[in-house]
């Protein structure tokens, strides 16, 4: 095996950032899918890809050499209350390396043994809650949208108990760094304010290197996680991605998706939909992800007053602009992506209530929220007749025809007005409206096999959503609405 060299910088920060805990081996592990592609990008060539010691280090049964396997504590608010610890209670760094382009990643297995942050858990994922990460991380990233990515997949028979008796498995996850909001929570509301300092510097100095050295680097980074948390908010927002426990302990210092749970991307749209059964009151309902982004920005704000400045007064002075960015950051990155998704080619007034009349039309209808802007690339300009959009799928999703008969005119003569070709604004359209997503039962079902010891469907799932945006012949079913009988899947916190 060839791997690349390590060069620590979080762990070299030590105890009590993270302490070494080694990770647990599992019995017989397999390997049932390799990121053959993320590999390369780290550096990993086939050869040690494929040497059978890579699988025992994808399943944590034998140590990264010359890496003490780590684990960092954090806390967080859970629904809206702060928990003063918990840490990674299952997730284990591994490696920290630069990849073949010179940026420093860090490889983390989860569900690799228990660790003094598990509190009463056991340290285990399920090879369910595996699969749904491992094809989220990937597919989010081919839709252009910031997250952690996954490198390996890998079973083990070792039997876990959730509600019922399932089967381990480790993912082998990389970002450049997996610092969340609650890490600096944790020194905050510790009262260890001395500690803020080194981390928020570890962190510019590695992943916001264009800030190092300023006196007024922890504002500037602090400024740039805002702009990055607000854009992810719209880019979930755009695709109908549900993250389901938007706690700040899931909530990435980089801006990236992080910690794939009880996620779901919309079927029927429905703006106040709740993807995790878990979350009874609806926190983390789909039109609520972008207020809820703010809300979160406001803690680790809180959380870093003592990087702000002086006295308490000079701190909130400097951090209540910095949280005021969030609002117009988000409406504007909104704009933008429903603009392109509309496949208009600037912004002008009017333009925001013809998107509202478009998505209330589509939250009345239930219509499906991937298929609909599918179809919207193929009306055509020239014909405003109703039977204009015979052929192009929306009479099928669309109850509210005499409304849209209403709407589709404004949004002609709005085309028209840019002098929008069809062929092309097609083309820019479907290259902003995904055709796949990772629906609830298109996991299931790839789910469903792995547990009965077949992980094709993994695999074609995982070949599929790399090119969410492209037509892929033979692939209609899954671009299709669930079918009635999958309409009762439910994902909840369990994993
Ligand atoms: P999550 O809801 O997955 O973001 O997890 C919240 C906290 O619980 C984190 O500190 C996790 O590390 C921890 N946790 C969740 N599941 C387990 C598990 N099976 N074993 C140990 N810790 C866990
Ligand atoms: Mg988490």
């Amino acid at each position: 095996m060839k791997l690349p060299s390590i060069t620590p910088r979080f762990a070299a920060l030590g105890e009590p950032y993270s302490l070494p805990i080694p990770t647990r081996p599992l019995p017989n592990p397999r390997l049932l899918h390799l990121n053959v592609g993320l590999a390369a990008e780290l550096g990993l060539d086939g050869g040690t890809t494929g040497a059978p010691e890579f699988a025992a280090l994808m399943a944590g049964n034998t140590p990264w050499p010359g890496f003490d396997a780590r684990a960092s504590v954090y806390a967080g608010h859970q629904f809206g209350q702060f928990v003063p610890q918990l840490g990674d209670g299952r997730a284990l760094s591994i490696a920290e390396i630069f990849d073949a382009a010179g940026q420093p990643q860090e490889l983390q297995l989860k569900g690799a043994g228990p660790t003094p942050y598990s509190r009463h858990a056991d340290g285990r994922a399920v090879l369910r809650s595996s699969i749904r990460e491992y094809l989220c991380s990937e597919a989010m990233h081919a839709l252009g949208i910031p997250t952690t990515r996954a490198l390996a997949l890998v079973g083990s028979p070792q039997p876990v108990r959730r509600e019922t008796l399932e089967t381990a498995a480790v993912v082998c996850r990389v970002a450049p760094s997996f610092l969340r909001f609650g890490h600096f929570e944790f020194w905050y509301y510790r009262g260890e304010h001395e500690r803020l300092r080194p981390l928020a510097d570890h962190l510019i100095a590695r992943h916001f290197p264009e800030f190092d050295g300023d006196p007024d680097r922890h504002a500037r980074w602090l400024t740039e996680v805002v702009e990055r948390t607000a854009r992810l908010m719209a880019q979930w927002q755009a695709v109908g991605f549900c993250h389901g426990v938007m706690n700040t302990d899931n909530f990435s210092a980089l801006g990236l998706t992080i910690d794939y749970g009880p996620f779901g991307f919309l079927d029927a749209f429905d703006p106040q939909h709740i993807c995790n059964h878990t979350d009874q009151g609806g926190r983390y309902a789909w039109d609520r992800q972008p207020m809820i982004g703010h809300w979160n920005i406001t803690k680790l704000l809180q959380a870093c007053l003592p990087l702000l400045g002086d006295t308490p007064e000079a701190a909130v002075a400097r951090a209540q602009p910095i949280a005021d960015c969030y609002p117009d950051a988000y409406a504007s990155a909104m704009t933008a992506r429903w603009t392109a998704k509309l496949g208009l080619r600037e912004t002008r007034d009017g333009d925001e209530a013809l998107i509202n009349r478009w998505l209330g039309l589509l939250a009345s209808s239930k219509a499906d929220f991937t298929r609909s802007w599918r179809h919207l690339a193929r009306i055509t300009t020239l014909d405003d007749s109703a039977d204009a959009i015979a052929g192009t799928g929306l009479r099928e999703e669309i109850l509210d025809l005499a409304a849209f008969d209403a709407w589709l005119p404004d949004y002609r003569a709005r085309l028209r007005s840019e002098q929008s070709d069809d062929a092309e604004r097609a083309m820019r359209m479907n290259a902003e409206n995904p055709k796949y997503v990772l629906r609830n039962h298109l996991a299931q079902a790839a789910i469903a096999r792995a547990e009965a010891g077949d992980a094709s469907e993994v695999e074609r799932l995982f070949t599929l959503l790399a090119r969410p945006f492209d037509d892929q012949p033979g692939f209609d079913a899954y671009a299709a609405e669930p079918p009635p009988e999958a309409r009762h899947i439910e994902v909840s916190c369990s994993s």
